[in-house]
């Protein structure tokens, strides 16, 4: 499987060329898309990526833009524009910055640093630098950091458990297992609210960003210690495919977005391939309100039932929390579609 990692770029003096490279690469993308909209315009020939391509690399030199990194910027704005015949988004000086790599050719890895256009760039090791890299690219991050996010294949030889677990995708506790346990959502911006209510209302961005940025990777801490946990200790992971964009466009957005659920199945989804074990998303439609014991259906339907979290069957009169019936039942249907 191939995995993108992340890492921060060191030092701040060389962010300089970075934010050059990245001016030059925004100018390249915009470039391309006045020339599809002039070609629309006059009814010329729709520009292919070669053309963008031939088109680009003459002004790569002039710009001080590497020339293995027209490509890259131009193929996928051909793609997506084929496809959709729609002016891309101008980029302008407030867009993040972003320069993509061909890598093999681009950078040369050199113990902590990577040689990119003759220019060390150390980052900080949060893993190994090593391996065959695909592709990759150097990222801005909101508060003006560099990233360089590099893909590369890994190895699929990490032990997975033997258990079986069932997931109900919450909002006030992240997910409910089909063990009985409540893995708690972190509800990070709610700890971070009041701050970052200060800030904004002081129109400190810098303070703002800042925020913002740590929430986020505390969330994304706290589901990375929950899904690698499952897949330690769990073969088969079966989650309900609660349509989470749905629930952020819903009265509990905020709880929606904060729980980040969408990214808990997609940490889940490839951890579970690199551990070995099987991901099955399964469709959650009943599973609130059929028994996991004996099938009937009892619980209560809809938003309006929510506020009953236990419920007692009529068929076989067993007692049932809301959650764990639910993610008894999401663990029985993804076993079956396993075995199918
Ligand atoms: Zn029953």
């Amino acid at each position: 499987m191939v995995l993108t990692s992340q890492y921060r770029v060191k030092d701040a003096g060389p962010a300089r060329h970075l934010e050059r490279q990245a001016r030059a690469v925004k100018r390249v993308r915009n470039d391309c898309g006045e020339v599809q909209h002039a070609a629309r315009c006059h009814d010329k020939r729709w520009p292919s990526a070669f053309d963008l391509i031939r088109l680009a690399s003459g002004s790569s030199k002039p710009r001080g833009l590497h020339s293995d990194a027209v490509q890259p910027v131009c193929t996928p704005i051909a793609i997506a524009r084929d496809a959709r015949h729609e002016r891309p988004r101008w980029l302008g000086r407030n867009s993040l910055g972003r320069i993509p790599l061909q890598a093999a050719r681009a950078i040369r890895l050199d113990g902590d640093a990577v040689i990119f256009l003759g220019r060390r760039y150390r980052v900080w090791l949060s893993r190994p630098l090593e391996g065959r890299i695909l592709c990759g690219c150097f990222a801005e991050g909101a508060r003006g950091r560099w990233y360089l996010n590099l893909q590369a294949p890994v190895a699929q030889d990490r032990a997975c458990g033997t258990g079986e677990v069932g997931i109900d995708p919450g909002l006030k506790s992240l997910a409910r297992l089909s063990t009985g346990e409540k893995v708690e959502a972190p509800r990070r911006y709610r700890q971070h609210d009041q701050a970052l209510a200060v800030a904004q209302r002081a129109a400190r961005q810098p303070r703002v960003r800042a925020l913002h940025t740590k929430i986020a990777n505390c969330r994304r801490h706290g589901l990375h210690e929950v899904s690698s946990r499952l897949v330690r200790e769990n073969g088969r992971i079966c989650v309900g495919n609660v349509n989470a964009q749905g629930r952020a466009r819903t009265a509990v957005a905020k709880s929606a977005l904060d729980a980040g659920c969408s990214q808990l199945r997609s940490q889940l989804r490839y951890k579970a391939i690199r551990h070995g074990a099987e991901y099955i998303e399964v469709d959650e439609r009943l599973t609130t309100q059929v028994c996991s014991a004996c099938g009937a259906r009892g619980g209560r339907q809809g938003r309006e039932g929510l506020v009953v979290r236990e419920w007692i069957c009529c068929g076989c009169g067993a007692r049932h929390d809301r959650d764990v019936n639910s993610a008894i039942n999401l663990l029985v249907s993804g076993r079956n579609a396993g075995l199918r």
